[in-house]
């Protein structure tokens, strides 16, 4: 995999002219620019980058020059990243769970945030990171009833835990935050309101004025033709409610958004390989490739067909069971999926909004995951 240095006009140009056999990602800096700037100029706060989401230097690159000034990371590899292509930002380290050598490779790098949601990882930060100038940010859970989004239970600390330890973070000399993180692709504005209550309630009931609220990634990108993204409505939402359950001890706001910023920028061409017996709809890539997410968080219905010489197939849609390309029965993706039904071998299906969790999540499975990049002036198709 690698990003030449030709920029193409589209998709369509690109698949015209080198009719790849492999699954292709364009890349537009354009749309990862727009979306910082929506982002920066619209929420109430720091806006920062979940690197793990997309952590291609070409976006990365993007977001610096476009202002994004900090990074949430979650490993050394990532830390050095950011360390090399946006030597200035800040990095936030919230991984709650992480091995002694891995914190000393932060403190030598010079990182000054920490997420922690239990008490024996804060005791390994307070034996192992100065003090000084350092924020400790405690990540809190809601119990599994009341959160409109769960998506799996493994970081996060109870209320009470939460305020244990925000004491304790306190008292240590570091400087004491909060942060959670709602889910993934909340399109309901409601999913951070009851967090930030409770954080509120939290810094109450530990006697604690916390410096900052970190209020996660989840913000969505453009997964369904009918669904469009609110992100103002959310920003608005965050804004109201901090003043509320705040009121004048409301902390600066931070975001992590990952999805977000990367998801629309980055549009795949997908090949059919063969259209078994007319019916079944074999790809060149699938779960174990680019499309890992599907199965876990639904499909993408942004999907346009061309055939290969680019035109659009155009005409009725009919539904099809589509097919990844190596030999697990696992790799299909789930439900049925609705392509004209003219499709035919050799013909892309091209997905737009496949920029998050499929570059980085791609695998070479059965030798298959041969990824090309290609940057674009446009993902119109
Ligand atoms: C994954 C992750 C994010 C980004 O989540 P998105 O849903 O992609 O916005 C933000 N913060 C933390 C702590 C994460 O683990």
């Amino acid at each position: 995999m690698g990003l030449s240095k030709t920029i193409w006009t589209n998709p369509t140009e690109y698949l015209r002219t080198e009719a790849p056999e492999n699954p292709v990602l364009f890349f537009a800096p354009t749309v990862v620019q727009a979306n910082a700037r929506r982002f920066i100029d619209g929420f109430p706060g720091m806006v920062t980058y979940a690197v793990k989401s997309n952590p291609g230097e070409e976006m990365i690159e993007n977001l610096a020059a476009a202002g994004v000034r900090g990074y949430d990371c979650a490993s050394a590899f990532e830390i050095d990243l950011i360390r090399r292509l946006a030597p200035d930002a800040a990095i936030h380290y919230n991984n709650p769970v992480r091995s002694r050598a891995e914190i000393a490779h932060a403190v030598a790098r010079g990182v000054k945030s920490y997420s922690v949601d239990s008490r024996t990882e804060l005791t390994k930060l307070i034996e192992l990171v100065p003090a000084e100038g350092t924020e400790i940010s405690v990540r809190f859970k809601l119990p599994v009833a009341g959160a409109a989004y769960n998506f799996g239970a493994k970081f996060g600390a109870t209320e009470e835990l939460a305020a244990e330890l925000l004491k304790v973070v306190a008292a240590a000399g570091f400087v004491p935050s909060l942060t959670f993180h709602p889910g993934t692709q909340c399109t309901d504005p409601h999913a951070w309101e009851s967090y930030i209550r409770e954080a509120a309630r939290i810094a109450a009931d530990a006697g604690v004025t916390i410096a900052r609220l970190n209020v996660g990634g989840g913000f969505p990108s453009h997964r369904m033709q009918a669904v469009l993204p609110d992100l103002e409505a959310i920003f608005a939402l965050i804004d109201r409610v901090a003043t509320e359950a705040f009121g004048e001890n409301r902390p600066l706001l931070v975001c992590e958004p990952g999805r977000a910023l990367c998801g629309d920028a980055f549009t795949l061409a997908a090949r059919v390989k063969a259209v078994r017996d007319g019916d079944h709809v074999f790809l060149n890539d699938g779960v174990y490739g680019t499309l890992t997410e599907l199965p876990l968080i639904g499909v993408i219905d942004r999907i346009q067909v061309v055939d290969a010489e680019g035109t659009p197939r155009k005409g009725k849609l009919k539904p099809r069971i589509v097919f990844g390309p190596t030999c697990d029965s696992v790799d299909r993706l789930p439900g049925e999926i609705a392509l004209p039904a003219g499709l035919a071998e050799g013909d892309y299906l091209i997905w737009h909004g496949m920029g998050s969790y499929s570059v980085v999540t791609n695998s070479r499975f059965n030798g298959f995951g041969d990824l090309q990049m290609a940057t674009v002036l446009s993902l119109k198709v």
